[in-house]
């Protein structure tokens, strides 16, 4: 599905990622972890055109992505739901979630994922007609999420997705990011500082260290790692 072959980013003159190497096999969910300013937000960004590697390749179904404008990456099929969510305050819930499908022509599917999003997040369906920015932070959230779906990603990237939010809250959120991977058959990359939660709820896990991935695991395995252990779950 996405295969990162050699990437180096930079802000300016500041190189963040190092020879980047990473693949997501379609259907998986893979997490990336790493302390803060690690470079996984880069490395997402990286990968959806808005921070375009300086070197490297970036594939993604079979094609080179690297050169292209986000807008054109969303409608290859991947979408990102960014770090903070950035939903549109002043929208009406339903107005920000007919955004996500923007670049979409087929209006009954369109309806139909609606609905989908509705029934995955049923307060959803309740505050339709309210502003975004009155929701609690994880309802923004899964607003986020779901204004993501609304482009029907094969690749669905999750920035943070806990940040800032309760730990039930959290735990809702991630059942329901196992679910659309499980009954859509989306694909997730899902970068988490919460390492705990992510490597449970992923297949394999990368992590990622001053911008250099340093160990890439099946995520049982890296949650037995002693190593990992020490320096991302707190044990
Ligand atoms: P966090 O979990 O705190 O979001 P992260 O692992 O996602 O961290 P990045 O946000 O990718 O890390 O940041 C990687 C490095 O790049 C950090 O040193 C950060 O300060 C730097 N950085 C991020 N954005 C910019 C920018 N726009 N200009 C310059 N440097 C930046």
């Amino acid at each position: 599905m996405l295969e990162l072959r050699n990437v180096n980013a930079f802000y300016g003159k500041i190189h963040i990622l190092h020879d980047l190497n990473l693949r997501v096999e379609s259907g998986e969910i893979i997490t990336l972890i790493g302390a803060n300013g690690a470079g996984k937000s880069t490395t997402l960004m990286s990968i959806c055109g808005i921070v375009p590697p300086r070197t490297g390749q970036i594939l993604f179904q079979g094609q080179a992505i690297e050169q292209l404008a986000p807008n054109k990456i969303v409608a290859l099929g991947m979408s990102q739901v960014p770090e903070g969510r950035h939903i549109f305050p002043r929208l009406t819930v339903a107005e920000n979630l007919e955004l996500g499908a923007f670049l979409r022509q087929d209006k009954k599917k369109i309806r139909q994922d609606l609905d989908q999003c509705y029934a995955l997040f049923p307060i959803l369906a309740e505050r339709r007609q309210q502003p975004g920015g009155n929701l609690s932070g994880g309802e923004q959230q899964m607003l986020a999420i779901c204004r993501a779906l609304m482009a029907r990603p094969q690749l669905l990237l999750l920035d943070e997705p806990s940040m800032g939010l309760a730990p039930l809250i959290t735990k809702q959120i991630f059942a329901i990011i196992r679910k659309i991977n499980q009954e859509n058959g989306t694909t997730i990359l899902l970068v988490e500082q919460n390492a705990k939660l992510a490597l449970q709820t992923a297949d394999r896990g990368y992590v990622l260290e001053n911008g250099r991935i340093i160990l890439h695991d099946q995520a049982d395995n890296l949650l037995k790692n002693q190593d990992i252990q020490k320096a991302y779950l707190g044990i």
